[in-house]
């Protein structure tokens, strides 16, 4: 077996740098962990500028190709890599819950077939992209969107192959070439990806794969002068840079970044569905932007509500993210449970009371943590975790309760759970979220717009937004026959 193939779940992964249809290999590595064991996955490709200049450069020359391919066999091939995606899905599952830890059962049921969703989806979406002509004084007004050239498209570690490819396949269906980099914690599923784009047909340059640090590879990429778009999702510090080292060239950004929603629960919710809705904020070990990890409650049902959400949280089956009954994996990095453990303990030494957990688990898991007894303007209220840590405040009518909602730097997402439907459309209304989720959580559709307010993103992508991002939309205005324009 060649040296820069790794056996990852049984599955050969080759961990160097796909550029311009070719595998290629850096001179120095990094070291993949999985976070189930801590052991050694895989050695991968370091990237550095000449890795990005030269990934750049196999996107420009593939990119007047592709431009031109028309609509439909851009958007067979792009059906063509979801099929692919779709023979692959245990293989990618196992690969992904070994590189990030998340549970097995959830890549092979339902992050895997998005996957190929993703691309199935932005291929239809492709062929019927319209807008229909008009006239102004006899003159056609016709929409177009052209493609915009080279982007690069930089991935987090929490949901890797799925957070990619929501980007990749709008990317490529508007006749964009890509270069995507993924996160240094979880890079084995993107190299995957460009063996099954291969294997559909894609053409040599059209997406390429780089791997590496995002310190190390990440600003040969986003200042490049031939970079037409920056997609990012990730944390906030990462986004300032980005957005500094893109303005040299304007390039335009979309910014997917994190969060602290919250989940507000009134009185005369389904209680049972409210303590629900808050466990499932402990989902993936807590790593979800779009967690609601600040839970608002009435004050009136706060001790029951409070009761039964310590009981439920308590019960969670925490361990190997591979067997069927887990309920919660290990966070991804020893650094990242550094971090979440640093929040917890800064928390408490503040006067928080832990109703469950506050402590470390065995090896790299985290225990769920409750933790009431938290004030507005404290740390722990304010700041993204990523870890399975929410907070319990508690408000006494809708003001307070929009209020608190409102009261930090983000805005990606907020959940409401009420039995009064007219509430639900006045607090919605008020809420600063990209989306809002009443009496439901995580319910997404492809068709509607996905980003965050504030310092949650800048932004929207998904349905028609995407194609508005990753495209140079035109409009060309034509006289009627036999018109002269005299000024
Ligand atoms: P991160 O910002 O540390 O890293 C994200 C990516 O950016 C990685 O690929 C990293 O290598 C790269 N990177 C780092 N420095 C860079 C630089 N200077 N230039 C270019 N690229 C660079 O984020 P993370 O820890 O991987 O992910 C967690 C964060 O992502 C959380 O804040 C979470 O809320 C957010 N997130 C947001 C969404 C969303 O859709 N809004 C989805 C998932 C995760």
């Amino acid at each position: 077996m060649s040296a820069h193939l790794t056996t990852v779940a049984g599955v050969a992964v080759d961990t160097r740098h796909f550029i311009g249809g070719e595998r290629v290999a850096s001179a120095e590595t990094f070291t993949d962990l999985s976070p189930i064991d801590g052991n050694t996955l895989a050695e991968v490709s370091r990237g550095t500028a000449a890795e990005a200049a030269a990934a750049v450069a196999a996107a420009k020359a593939a990119f007047p190709g592709w431009a031109a391919t028309p609509r439909a066999e851009r958007a067979r091939i792009l059906r063509g890599i979801a099929d692919g995606v779709d023979k692959r899905v245990e293989e990618l599952a196992a690969v992904e819950t070994a590189d990030n830890g998340a549970l097995l059962r959830s890549h092979r049921r339902g992050v895997m077939p998005r996957v190929a969703h993703n691309f199935r989806f932005f291929a239809d979406r492709l062929v019927g992209l319209d807008h229909g002509d008009f006239t102004t004084r006899g003159h056609t007004n016709h929409v177009s969107w052209d493609p915009a050239g080279p982007c690069v498209l930089i991935t987090p570690w929490n949901a890797p192959l799925m957070l990619a490819t929501w980007k990749v396949a709008p990317a490529l269906a508007a006749g964009n070439t890509v270069v995507l980099k993924p996160a240094e914690w979880s890079p084995l599923t993107a190299s995957l990806l460009a063996d099954i784009a291969t294997g559909a047909g894609l053409p040599a340059g059209v997406l390429n794969v780089v791997q590496g640090h995002g310190s190390e590879i990440g600003e040969a990429l986003t200042s490049h002068p031939d970079v037409r778009r920056i997609s990012f999702t990730g944390s906030v510090p990462t986004a300032r840079r980005i957005a500094a080292s893109a303005a040299a060239n304007l390039t335009p950004l979309s910014l997917e970044l994190g969060g602290k929603s919250p989940l507000l629960v009134f009185a005369d919710a389904d209680l049972d569905l409210a303590v629900d809705l808050a466990v499932e904020q402990y989902d993936n070990a807590g790593q979800v932007c779009l967690a609601a990890t600040r839970i608002l409650v009435e004050a009136s049902v706060a001790e029951e509500f409070t009761r039964r959400l310590g009981e439920k949280a308590a019960g969670l089956e925490q361990g190997d993210p591979r067997h069927e009954t887990t309920d919660i994996g290990p966070n991804i990095h020893p650094r990242q449970l550094e971090r979440i453990d640093g929040f917890v303990r800064r928390a408490l030494a503040a006067g928080a009371r832990a109703v469950v957990g506050g402590h470390r688990g065995e090896g790299q898991y985290y225990a769920p943590t409750l933790l009431t007894d938290v004030a507005q303007d404290s740390e722990i209220v304010q700041e993204e975790v990523f870890g399975p840590v929410l907070t319990l405040q508690t408000f006494t009518d809708e003001d307070e309760a929009v209020r608190l909602a409102n009261d930090t730097r983000f805005g990606l997402a907020a959940t409401v759970a009420t039995g009064d439907a007219e509430r639900a459309a006045r607090v919605a209304a008020r809420l600063v979220a990209g989306t809002v989720w009443v009496n439901c959580f995580f319910v997404r559709d492809l068709r509607a717009p996905f980003g965050g307010s504030r310092h949650s993103g800048v932004g929207r992508e998904g349905g028609t937004w995407s194609f508005d991002f990753y495209c140079d939309v035109k409009n060309t205005v034509t006289a009627p026959k036999g018109f002269e324009d005299h000024g």
